[in-house]
């Protein structure tokens, strides 16, 4: 049996709460003990609530899921389909981005190619060389530390461009609690209240832009571990080169240091989030969006950010040589 050996649940060896099986995982802010079949119970509980307060899915649509091929889109897709799959009037495609990162995508593309053959989910995907003209180890060349930063804003495009070709009428994607805090605190900390806004969910479709769900966004990431090992979904445990480098790995550390007290600070920056939202859009209301007059996609300035992160990189690597 598979029992999740961590800080979180060291009082395992204990009954689940709502059977006589043995709990595999101890819920620090519930206080619950859970089986298997309840600890899943309870989490497709709350995607299901996520899916349904993010989205009303109408009389057809397109599901796009953005599948990297590691453990949160895999959940998210394998969810997505269990949910959807029995709808008629809804197609369900994944779609694969690969950045062109040495020794770390062909594993994740592997991964994702193995659960959409099982789920039989029809499997999309599109790199950075074939929209941008350079893999992200190009990009990032020497500017390492800023590599996160040109692989989000061109990964958001490359997603965006394919969901449009393939007619979604939504994007999911499988942002977890973890990340999702992580990215309001740090939108917080740099005064970019405006982009607190702007984070997906969205509620406003805009022309040109496919509207982002994020059906994990309540569940922490350890739970999505715990999950996707539980239901034996395939996924890639490999990790991007880059990733030590992302700023984000120092607000992921100070919220472990408050997670240690407080179980239950995660869902409380969340809900904080959430309750000044209303308000935030209100102040920031959407701007009417332009064609970049570069590649000629929805962009709030005449140069969308990717092409001018992508122009301000060939200008500094000229200006280097
Ligand atoms: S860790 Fe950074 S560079 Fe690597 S895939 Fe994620 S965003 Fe891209
Ligand atoms: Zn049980
Ligand atoms: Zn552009």
């Amino acid at each position: 049996m598979l029992v999740m050996r961590t800080r979180s649940n060291t009082k395992l060896g204990r009954k689940c709460d709502f059977c006589n099986k043995e709990a595999v995982e101890f819920v620090r802010y519930s206080g619950a003990h859970l089986c298997s079949q309840h600890f899943a119970e309870f989490f497709e509980r709350r995607v299901k609530r996520e899916i349904a307060t993010q989205i009303d899915i109408g009389k057809r649509a397109v599901i796009g899921v953005g599948l990297s091929g590691g453990k949160d889109s895999s959940v998210c897709l394998y969810l997505i389909n269990k949910i959807f799959s029995r709808h008629r009037a809804v197609r369900i495609v994944a779609i694969t981005v690969n950045e062109g990162i040495e020794g770390y995508r062909v594993e994740t593309i592997e991964a994702g190619k193995q659960l959409c053959k099982t789920l039989g989910v029809e499997h999309h995907i599109v790199s950075f060389k074939e929209l941008f003209s350079r893999e992200m180890d190009e990009i990032a060349g020497r500017d390492r530390r800023r590599a996160c930063t040109y692989c989000g804003v061109l990964r958001r495009k490359a997603l965006n461009l394919a969901s449009k070709k393939l007619g979604c009428t939504v994007l999911a994607t499988g942002l977890n609690l973890d990340d999702t805090v992580q990215s309001i605190l740090m939108n917080f900390t740099r005064g970019d209240v405006e982009k607190l806004a702007r984070m997906a969910p969205h509620v406003h479709v805009q022309p040109g832009l496919v509207p982002r769900i994020l059906p994990l966004r309540s569940v922490p990431e350890r739970e999505v571990y715990l999950y996707a090992l539980l239901s034996k979904i395939p996924f890639s445990h490999a990790v991007c080169p880059y990733a030590d480098l992302a700023l984000r790995n120092q607000y992921r550390a100070i919220i472990e240091i408050l997670d240690k007290e407080n179980p239950s600070v995660k869902f409380g920056i969340l809900k904080s989030h959430d309750e000044i939202l209303p308000l935030l859009r209100e102040k920031y209301q959407q701007k009417e969006l332009q064609p970049c007059k570069i590649c000629g996609e929805p962009s709030i300035r005449e140069i969308c950010k990717s092409c001018e992160l992508l122009e301000g990189k060939v200008r500094d690597e000229m200006e280097s040589m």
